[in-house]
């Protein structure tokens, strides 16, 4: 059972496959052309960085050829990346062919396994093979992963779903109701020129992330299997697509809020925008579509959305066009300042001189800060020690002049108060 996946980038087809019961993902490395142009150099890299992500390398001779130049090139490339390989012979059409097979062991890939692709035979066996392999060597049958990718979604799925911690790779969960553009945007910003992708298995059950390679560092997209399948019934009942979604949040470091133009913030996006926010992850919102506004409806619509989306205070709002790509490249710095802000550590000194001056700007009415601490992160969390109590209103300025002050974007800050002295 195959099933064609919108390939991430322009040289690589992924498919996604099952046989017997044990899924995995095969990658056509478009094939390997050695030296030549710059075109040439281009899949070479790709086939190159396929078979280092891959749990298991075949590579494919033809032996009415017999054994070429490239092929020898091939082996030595797949032997010197250390990943374990099988050795197909294809057009193994009669027995002939098959005595003839036997001369390929010479790459020192192990023994034969002799396909005939056009007539089917073998191919069975082929894939028994494979995916025998495939769960010998990491237990599970997910591919495309690296074995410390492996152990570390294994931990993942035993515990409790690890959240990024300040250096990892961030956690990004897009969002959204069907059909605003989820997908096109995914695929949009996998294809984006720079962006090199790699699969990893997610935190829950045949989920799978996708890392991106952006200007600004790592990205990983939870749970992007759905979105790169693009097919409107995988997603399956709505119920369902609405469990993983708020897995994907719960997993996420940072939520991409994607809100289709067109029709402006519906009720369903408030209470999106309204569990995403109680789960404290900061929001990044992409109104979608925006090629297909009227400019003079344009500041309509903003407005609408602030009106709306109010409760979501910094949260930056980028005016995008999946499908043209229109301000698709602001997503990955945008989804990276928001992520460093819910990391950071203000040094005491720092915070504390940025308090005095709050309070020198306005006093708090009957009470003074004495001073305070960074206790937490993950969102920024601190503790201010005042003589009295602080009325609300007071928190509220004292929490945007930090925001301000720090640049913190979009990111939930708590301030705790202890009162004494
Ligand atoms: P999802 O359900 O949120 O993943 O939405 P899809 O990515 O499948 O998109 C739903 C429909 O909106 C598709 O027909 C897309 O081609 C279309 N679409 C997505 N982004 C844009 C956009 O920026 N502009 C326009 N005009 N159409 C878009």
């Amino acid at each position: 059972m195959v099933e064609e996946l919108p390939g991430v980038t322009r040289d690589r087809l992924e498919l996604e496959a099952e046989w017997n019961g044990h899924q995995f993902l095969v990658v056509d490395t478009g094939g390997w052309i050695g030296g030549g142009d710059a075109l040439d150099a281009k899949v070479a890299e790709q086939a190159r960085r396929a078979i280092e992500s891959a749990d298991l390398a075949l590579v494919v001779v033809d032996v009415t050829v017999g054994i070429t130049t490239e092929d020898e090139d091939v082996a030595k490339l797949v032997r010197r990346s250390g990943t374990p390989v099988m050795l197909v012979v294809n057009k193994v059409d009669n027995l002939a062919r098959e005595a003839e097979a036997w001369e390929f062991v010479s790459l020192g890939l192990g023994d034969p396994q002799m396909v005939s692709a056009l007539h089917g035979r073998g191919s069975g066996d082929l894939l028994d093979v494979v995916v025998e392999r495939l769960g010998r060597l990491t237990g599970d049958l997910v591919s495309g992963a690296s074995q410390e990718q492996f152990r570390q979604a294994e931990e993942g799925a035993s515990g409790a779903i690890s959240r990024a911690g300040a250096d990892a790779v961030p956690r990004v969960a897009i969002i959204g109701r069907p059909n605003v553009g989820k997908s096109t945007l995914f695929n949009r910003l996998a294809g984006q020129e720079r962006s090199v992708v790699h699969d990893v298995p997610g935190t829950t059950r045949d989920a799978i992330d996708t890392v991106l390679d952006t200007e600004v560092g790592q990205i990983r997209f939870v749970d992007t299997a759905g979105m790169r399948r693009r097919s409107r019934s995988a997603e399956g009942p709505e119920y369902f697509a609405m469990v993983r979604a708020l897995q994907a949040l719960d997993a996420a470091d940072v939520v991409l809020l994607v809100i289709d133009a067109t029709e402006g913030v519906t009720h369903q996006d408030q209470r999106l925008a309204q569990r995403i926010a109680a789960s404290g992850s900061p929001i990044v919102v992409v109104i979608n579509k925006w090629e297909l506004l009227a400019t003079d409806s344009r500041a309509g619509v903003l407005a609408d959305l602030e009106d709306r989306l109010a409760f979501l205070g910094e949260s930056p709002v980028l005016k995008v066009s999946a499908r043209t790509g229109l301000g698709a490249h602001k997503i990955p710095a945008a989804l990276h300042k928001a992520i460093e802000a819910y990391h950071r550590r203000i040094p005491t000194g720092e915070l504390n001189r940025a308090l005095a001056s709050i309070q020198a700007a306005h006093p708090a009415p009957g009470s003074r800060i004495r001073y305070a601490v960074q206790g937490a992160s993950d969102p920024p969390t601190f503790t201010l020690f005042a003589t009295h109590r602080l009325p609300a209103t007071y928190l509220r300025y004292v929490e945007r002049r930090l925001r301000e002050d720090f640049d913190m974007g979009p990111t939930p800050l708590k301030l705790r108060v202890r009162l004494g002295g």
